[in-house]
């Protein structure tokens, strides 16, 4: 790798487990990296558990995690909104977990069609009567924000429907755009990550499954972009998403990252 490397951000779902286990060569992985005390994140678009739901789920699969390492794209919505006051009251398409992150917030959650922003996410609780209540207040011109962008969350069986497919059907029937989305590949969210690792960003690498999202993050940010090539997906030329290092698995991750990480410890001494 070419430059040195400080911190390394995890997708997990497909990179670090699939459903409910580790994929082969995770485990080595992990603890190649924790030998080498890097700064280490473990990053996931799903919005409908908690950072404690997954620090859980690392620790049984033998997957070492701190709960400060353990970021979420309903985290961050929940920080932003906080900080970012003028987003006013807020009607929210999502599940009960996103809405205990919002109120720990502080966030101004309303129930009726008049809110100053909508806020969709991944809800396996959606009803007509919430995409009626989004629909008309963003007629009213509500703010128009998300969670996550991906249309399909991966399950063993299939998948379920996600935040983007919900996104679609309020923009096809309102004419209106998303304004802002805070999981990957959103800048803000990497950004989040590589303020609280203390490191530059050029020192960072994601390691990710997904083109779109987890490569793209990188690319926004300025990190460096391990993709794993696990769907046969067709390998991209253009610049501007193709993956600094493309592996196979998990597994292979210490040979890309060797040198580089050989160099941080050699100034360590
Ligand atoms: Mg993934």
């Amino acid at each position: 790798m070419k430059r040195k490397i400080e911190g390394i951000i995890f997708d997990l779902d497909g990179t670090l487990y699939l459903g409910d286990h580790a994929i082969p060569g995770a485990e080595a992985t992990l603890k190649w990296v924790r030998e080498r005390h890097l700064q280490v994140r473990f990053v996931t678009n799903n919005p409908r558990f908690s950072r404690a739901f997954y620090l859980e789920k690392l620790n049984r699969l033998n997957l070492p995690a701190e709960q400060h390492e353990v970021v979420t794209s309903a985290q961050l919505t929940a920080k932003y909104l906080k900080e970012h006051q003028d987003f006013g009251s807020v009607f929210v398409i999502g599940e009960s977990q996103l809405l205990r992150e919002l109120a720990d917030a502080n966030v101004d959650v309303v129930q009726h069609d008049h809110a100053d922003t909508v806020l969709v996410s991944f809800d396996t609780t959606l009803t007509y009567e919430k995409m009626m209540n989004a629909y008309r207040a963003l007629q009213n011109g509500a703010h128009f924000i998300a969670t996550n962008p991906d249309a399909v969350c991966p399950t063993p069986d299939g998948g379920l429907m996600d935040a983007g497919a919900i996104i679609a059907a309020l923009e096809t029937a309102t004419g209106r755009k998303l304004e802002k989305v805070f999981g990957k590949p959103s800048q803000l969210l990497a950004e989040l990550m590589v303020e609280q690792m203390g490191v530059a960003p050029e020192s960072c690498v994601v390691v990710g499954d997904r083109l779109n999202t987890d490569i793209q993050l990188g690319k926004r940010a300025n990190l460096q972009t391990v993709w794993i090539r696990a769907h046969e997906e067709e390998i991209p030329t253009e610049s501007h998403n193709k993956p600094d290092y493309m592996i196979e698995s998990i597994k292979a991750l210490p040979e890309v990252l060797c040198d580089a990480v050989g160099t941080v410890r050699t100034e360590m001494k």
